[in-house]
């Protein structure tokens, strides 16, 4: 759904109609123009030749029916995928919460593959294709809210942690932000609600620490030490740990917005007791109230093996032992290749 035409064909018209029209997308959730019963018969039929609310999607669901996939095509005919994630306890959410007091999480892809090829990366292994536009973007999060409107529920939450490397296509995903955010031209979802994850482009998490919308802000470490990163992350030759964590300082500085560091476990390259003294060394520069660590298992994507469960308890008692806030991220969609990391357009 383009804004950008629907805007320029409402440009004549009386505002009013445009606040209705964009009213009846992000709330109303309709798929067709023609269910605008609040527009002229004569304008709907226009903004259905001129901006279609159809999604072209294909939907996978898990076996525990946790997680759905979306295969969206896109209008060049590439395909991207989206992820909806139903957790059935967690916080409840201030307005959008399951009735049973859960999650619903969207995952959103920011660029059709990754030019950053990080090695345990599925999107990172097939290559950079484009950015996504903002309206490619809104279409994943519309996607998932018409389905869980068929099923009286909403999105609660939207992470930017899909298809791509969301800060090298900075502007189309902070105004797609925006949208999400907006209360009353977009989802209204709280900024608190929505997350970045970011591999670590520093201009980046900058621009971000200067913006009005306050988002959360994720980042992919993976390793503490710049030789076993740039193993993995080749873009840690450009954006190295210090870099990153001098990035993060001044984010902190000025939003005094938790910052969560992402570590996934690979078996015996990232998951020894050392390692985690290191992890523990490294975060530990910064303020205590304002990060945590989240330990992600390695889901297989051709090469590297998961750490065991053990090893990861392991882990992390010792930097719960160093004080610092770690959680570990619960596993989702393995069985349709919907989990992080294995998002490849397939
Ligand atoms: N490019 C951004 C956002 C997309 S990746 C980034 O890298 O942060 C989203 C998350 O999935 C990141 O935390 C990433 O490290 C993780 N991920 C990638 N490959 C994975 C894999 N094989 N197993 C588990 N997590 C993976
Ligand atoms: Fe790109 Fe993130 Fe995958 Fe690395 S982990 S290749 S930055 S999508």
């Amino acid at each position: 759904m383009n804004l950008e035409k629907l805007e320029k064909n409402l440009k004549d018209k009386p505002a009013f109609q445009l606040r209705q029209a964009k009213e009846t997308v992000f709330k109303n959730l309709i798929g067709d123009w023609l269910d605008a019963t609040n527009l002229p018969r004569d304008l709907r039929q226009k903004l259905n030749q001129e901006c279609p609310l159809k999604i072209d999607a294909e939907i996978f669901v898990s076996d525990d029916k946790n997680t759905v996939k979306a295969l969206i095509t896109l209008s060049d005919g590439l395909k991207i995928e989206t992820v909806l994630m139903r957790y059935e306890g967690g916080p409840p959410h201030s307005r959008e919460a399951r009735p049973k007091g859960g999650r619903n999480t969207v995952c959103v892809s920011s660029q059709v593959g990754c030019p950053l090829g990080c090695l345990f990366c599925a999107t990172g292994r097939m290559g950079f294709k484009r950015n996504l536009g903002t309206e490619e973007i809104i279409e994943q999060v519309l996607f998932f809210a018409r389905y869980l409107k068929k099923e009286n529920e909403c999105i609660s939450n939207v992470v930017f942690m899909g298809m791509g490397e969301p800060f090298l296509n900075y502007d189309n995903v902070i105004k797609a932000a925006r949208i999400i955010n907006n209360q009353k031209e977009g989802f209204g979802i709280g900024s608190r609600h929505v997350s970045i994850s970011t591999i670590g482009i520093t201009g980046g998490i900058e621009k971000l620490s200067e913006d009005p919308l306050q988002i959360n802000l994720a980042i992919s470490l993976h390793a503490a030490n710049n030789e076993l990163r740039s193993k993995i992350v080749p873009a840690n030759k450009k954006y190295s740990i210090e870099k990153i964590m001098a990035s993060v300082k001044k984010y902190l500085a000025k939003t005094g917005r938790k910052v969560m560091f992402e570590y996934i476990m690979i078996k015996g390259l990232n998951d020894s007791p050392n390692h985690a003294k290191e992890l523990a060394t490294l975060v530990k520069k910064l303020d205590k109230k304002l990060y945590m660590v989240n330990l992600i298992s390695y889901n297989r994507t051709g090469i590297f093996d998961a750490s065991a469960q053990e090893t990861i308890k392991k882990f992390k008692d010792i930097l719960r032992k160093e004080g610092i806030e770690v959680t570990q991220r619960y596993k989702f969609g393995q069985d349709i290749k919907a989990a992080c990391g294995q998002l490849a357009g397939k």
